[in-house]
């Protein structure tokens, strides 16, 4: 599978991932996909790694975890201009 970024695909400036919070049932989806990004709490709901700001290298996987949460749990916030 092509990388968005090998398909010559801009990368926005920021990218912020947030979690709504009530929305999460604990399918851990988000954690096997991007394990750099989430965690799990102790009922296994998710928990954010860092303050939810997407690296260029961690913006695939993050693209990803909100595709696949069952839940739509996860919002991800591309930034970047026109
Ligand atoms: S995949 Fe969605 S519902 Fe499952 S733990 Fe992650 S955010 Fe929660």
């Amino acid at each position: 599978m092509l990388s968005v970024a090998r398909q010559g695909a801009r990368m926005p400036d920021e990218a912020r991932i947030e979690v709504v919070e009530d929305r999460c049932q604990g399918h851990s989806r988000c954690v096997a996909i991007a394990p750099d990004l989430f965690d799990c709490d102790e009922l296994g709901n998710v928990v954010l790694l860092g303050d939810g700001r997407v690296s260029p290298e961690a913006l695939e996987r993050a693209r990803l975890a909100v595709l696949n949460c069952p839940e739509r749990a996860l919002v991800l916030r591309e930034g970047g201009g026109a």
